[in-house]
Order: C-alpha cells, then sequence, then structure tokens
C-alpha cells in the first residue's frame, strides 16, 4: 500500500458512514466559532462533525487544473483535534487507507 503523496488527492480519512465519526470537544466547538453549527451539531450530550453523503460536510471536492479531483477540508484551520491528530504516513492513515481503499471519490 502507498501512502498518498498529498492529503488533497486523498481525503480517505475524512470518509465515514458513522454519525459519530469525528468528535468535537469543547475547544473543538470553541476554535470553529462561527462555522461550528454549520458542520457540526450534538448527538445526545456530544457533539461531533455533521456527516453527509459518507463523508463529513466539512470536506468539499474540487477540480484541479489537471481535472483531477481535489479533497479539501473546508475548515482546516479550525478543524477538531481528532483530524489535528491523524498525520499522513501515521499507522492511523495507513489503517484508514487499508480500511476504505476504494473510498476516493474520482
Ligand atoms: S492523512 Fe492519510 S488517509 Fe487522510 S487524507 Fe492524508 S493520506 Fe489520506
Ligand atoms: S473536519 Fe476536515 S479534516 Fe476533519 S474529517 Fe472533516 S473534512 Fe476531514
Amino acid at each position: 500500500m502507498t501512502v498518498p503523496a498529498d492529503c488533497l488527492r486523498c481525503g480517505v480519512c475524512c470518509f465515514s458512514t458513522l454519525d459519530t465519526y469525528v468528535r468535537v470537544t469543547g475547544d473543538d466547538w470553541t476554535r470553529l466559532g462561527a462555522e461550528a453549527e454549520r458542520v457540526a451539531h450534538f448527538i445526545g450530550h456530544r457533539a461531533f462533525m455533521r456527516m453527509q453523503d459518507g463523508h463529513c460536510a466539512a470536506l468539499q471536492v474540487r477540480r484541479c487544473t489537471d481535472g483531477a479531483p481535489e479533497l479539501f477540508c473546508t475548515i482546516y484551520d479550525r478543524r477538531p483535534q481528532t483530524c489535528r491528530d491523524l498525520a499522513r504516513g501515521s499507522p492511523e492513515c495507513e489503517g484508514e487507507l487499508l480500511r476504505k481503499a476504494g473510498g476516493i471519490v474520482t
């Protein structure tokens, strides 16, 4: 398995069918600021990123000049700590790629 050289050409770790995929802590919610209600919500007493169409609601796809899809986080500077901790090439990243091969939007 090869780890992509650029997360923008991957986005695999932003995909899930679980509503409770990305936990949003109190600090995360504060960091999200005005974006919080758009991209996150409460399920019971805990907050999570909203999920839609099988991926995090903050993920968007755009076409590069070469026509290839680029998957980018619309709240990158404010993303939850869980996302900050998942470094490209880490065991967690490799686990995501192994589990979800084929989840990339093409
Ligand atoms: S951290 Fe890994 S799984 Fe996530 S977008 Fe980057 S290369 Fe893909
Ligand atoms: S907040 Fe950004 S980095 Fe985290 S799962 Fe959503 S789109 Fe991906």
